[in-house]
């Protein structure tokens, strides 16, 4: 049964950083309250929520004392401890449920999950000794990946393995961690399916977005992706039977693999809004912080029509190498919009900030948000 959560109400959020930040943008501008509950102070969300609670998520007292001042809870985050989630739970609704956050801050029990669901994935082994690396690489071949199996994210925790010769050091390089080897696939895109889900198993979709990668890091996003139409449905499927057998309820992505054969494979679920949905915000009726915003309340969702094609360009730290952007010559065309999360600390490979536009193609919106962010280093 639906739980409405009505204007005026407080949203929790767990999590402080720029999706947390954008989400409570959308609630304050449908009269919610926001309570953000992480360990940093001065946050991305801190400074455009109502509450900031600074204390570490093991801090049980503190969550309960945050889960009794709001009337629901979300994550802009995953990686929120099983134990933190379920002692929220024990006084407020908790959307997405926390065994959803469970199975997906580990990539281990994330893949087995997609595979024994029958969702198609890369082949992946799990590996926990030098032994299961040998196996895993004779099994699967080479080139391979392997990721640690919690807390990875950008490729953070990732080494590729091209050659047998390099079994041994990335297997060091784990530190003991348990790990998982994935098949290295030839993709010819990345694209993600950013969509929603209520209460009530209602589903809204924002299409396929195609995303370009730099240094494993999102680089570039536009929709519509340039991909067939049965390949676009296809992914939409998926993210969409994801989220049935989830019972997921909130905004959340699907991340693929797409090869030269037209064949999709599951790379990794976030279940939050994602950075490939950012461009939602300025190109659709309904931004995905909205839609979360509406799901997690019981509202029903909102159109996700794309008044054009968009793209959005991330602004990394890297930019402030040599001092302060220049604003002034990014936004000189119109059609550019600034993004910034309130960072005031920029270290290189740190998302600071995002352009987005709109254009009259998903490739000019790209050509205008790639040539602002250029005009950003101009002095
Ligand atoms: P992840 O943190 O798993 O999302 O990986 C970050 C990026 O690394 C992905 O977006 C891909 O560009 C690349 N990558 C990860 N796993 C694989 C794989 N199995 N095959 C090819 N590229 C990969």
């Amino acid at each position: 049964m639906t739980r409405v959560i009505l204007p005026n109400s407080t949203i929790g959020i767990f999590g402080s950083g720029q999706l947390g930040r954008m989400t409570a943008i959308e609630a304050r501008k449908m009269g919610y309250r926001v309570h953000t509950f992480s360990p940093g102070r001065d946050t991305p969300t801190g400074q455009v929520a109502d509450v900031e609670t600074a204390a570490p998520y093991d801090d049980l007292f503190e969550v309960r004392t945050f889960a009794q001042s709001v009337d629901v809870v979300t994550f802009e985050f995953e990686n929120v401890p099983s134990a933190t989630i379920a002692a929220a739970a024990e006084f407020v609704p908790v959307h997405p449920r926390g065994e959803i956050l469970h199975t997906t801050q580990n990539r281990l029990r994330e893949k087995t999950f997609l595979s024994s669901n029958g969702f198609p994935i890369a082949g992946f082994r799990r590996v926990r000794t030098i032994e299961d690396l040998f196996k895993g690489v004779e099994e699967l071949g080479l080139p391979a990946v392997l990721k640690t199996a919690g807390f990875g994210y950008d490729g953070k925790g990732q080494t590729r393995i091209n050659a047998h010769s390099e079994i041994e050091a990335a297997f060091d390089a784990l530190n003991g961690q348990e790990a998982v080897l994935e098949q290295f696939i030839s993709f010819e895109k990345e694209v993600s399916v950013v969509c929603a889900r209520g209460q009530e198993g209602e589903f809204a979709h924002y299409g396929v977005i195609e995303n370009d990668h730099a240094d494993h890091i999102l680089d570039v996003s536009f929709a519509p992706a340039d991909i067939t139409n049965a390949t676009a449905k296809r992914a939409v499927e998926i993210a969409r039977s994801i989220a049935e057998v989830f019972d997921y309820v909130g905004t959340f992505c699907v991340e693929f693999f797409l090869e030269s054969s037209g064949e999709l494979r599951v790379n990794e679920i976030a279940p939050r809004p994602h950075n490939s949905g950012h461009l939602t915000f300025d190109a659709c009726v309904t931004s995905q912080f909205e839609q979360q915003v509406r799901a997690v309340c019981g509202l029903p969702l909102g159109s996700t029509e794309y008044y054009r094609p968009a793209a959005m360009a991330n602004l990394l730290g890297d930019i402030w190498a040599d001092g302060e952007p220049n604003w002034q010559a990014a936004l000189k065309d119109p059609a550019v919009k600034l993004h910034l999360y309130g960072i005031s600390d920029p270290r290189p490979g740190r998302k600071m900030g995002h352009l987005t536009a709109a254009g009259d193609s998903p490739q000019k919106a790209v050509e205008i948000v790639r040539a602002a962010r250029e005009r950003l280093l101009v002095s």
